[in-house]
């Protein structure tokens, strides 16, 4: 299945809210469906030099990407998803 660069991104956001934190589940991590608002990709903030701030359309903006992390998943993205199904997959989630 296709999924498009916004919407893998949106789907590794790092913020708690999204990803998770002490061991419990995300947000998205629960929720298999993304609403359009969602995976659309408003704005692009710069964070001091270090990082990328996407706003989403529907408003989701805690999600800090670093420059370093954006360049690894530029250049391992197919890996990087294959690992984050894996990871849902075992977690007994089909995303
Ligand atoms: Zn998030």
């Amino acid at each position: 299945m296709h999924t498009s660069f916004d919407v893998r991104l949106r789907r590794l956001c790092p913020c708690a809210e999204c990803k998770g934190e002490w061991g419990q589940p995300g947000k998205l991590d629960a929720n298999p469906e993304l609403t359009p608002q969602q995976t659309e990709l408003g704005d692009m903030r710069p964070v001091g030099r270090y990082a990328l701030m996407p706003i989403w359309a529907d408003g989701h903006n805690t999600g800090i990407y670093s420059w370093e992390w954006l360049a690894l998943l530029g250049r391992e993205q197919e890996q990087r998803w294959a690992l984050y199904l894996a990871a849902l997959e075992q977690a007994g989630l089909d995303r």
